[in-house]
């Protein structure tokens, strides 16, 4: 059974994450979508609304399993029996993050490969920012996350008002 871990903030899950994860399972028998409990961030949605977003949106999918970690990403990996970890590339600008992590984690522990898919052209724009801006504004956000995730949204413009 080929295991992979797509680790990320999701705050919140967008359809650029979609793409990926639905691309990802295309790969693997079984992918975990794990929220990341960063404190240093300082997410607007707490790991339950997050991990709710992500069950509401990714609901009916077999080979998907949400979940969050504490800790060290290569532990969690290890934990669920993973092989990889699956992490979006979109433009220049991530490159040197993802390396940097890329490289850290397989010094930790050199039997997990990190596999980075590239984004849709569609969606190379995308990011969890963007969205919120656009979400605190007042603007329409239906063709950037999914569907069940819109109402979520809601809360950022009352916060904002
Ligand atoms: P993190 O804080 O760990 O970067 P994110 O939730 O912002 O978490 O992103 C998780 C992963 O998804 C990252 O690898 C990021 O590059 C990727 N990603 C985010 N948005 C997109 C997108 N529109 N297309 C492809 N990959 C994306």
């Amino acid at each position: 059974m080929k295991i992979a871990v797509y680790p990320g903030s999701f705050d919140p899950i967008t359809v650029g994450h979609v793409d990926i994860i639905d691309r990802a399972a295309k790969m693997f028998d079984l992918v975990y979508v794990a929220v990341i409990r960063n404190p240093a961030k300082a997410p607007a949605f707490s790991i339950d609304d997050r991990v709710g977003m992500l069950k509401a949106a990714l609901s009916g999918r077999k080979k998907v399993k949400v979940d969050s970690f504490d800790g060290l990403l290569v532990d969690y990996v290890d934990k669920v029996k993973a092989t990889a970890i699956v992490r979006g590339l979109r433009a220049v600008s991530d490159f040197d993050y993802e390396f940097q992590m890329a490289l850290t984690n397989r010094k930790m522990d050199p039997n997990v490969e990190t596999i980075f898919l590239m984004t849709d052209y569609k969606y190379s724009y995308l990011s969890s920012s963007l969205v919120k801006e656009i979400a605190r504004l007042g603007g329409e956000i239906a063709k950037l996350v999914p569907a069940p995730v819109k109402k979520w949204l809601k809360s950022l413009k009352e916060e904002s008002i």
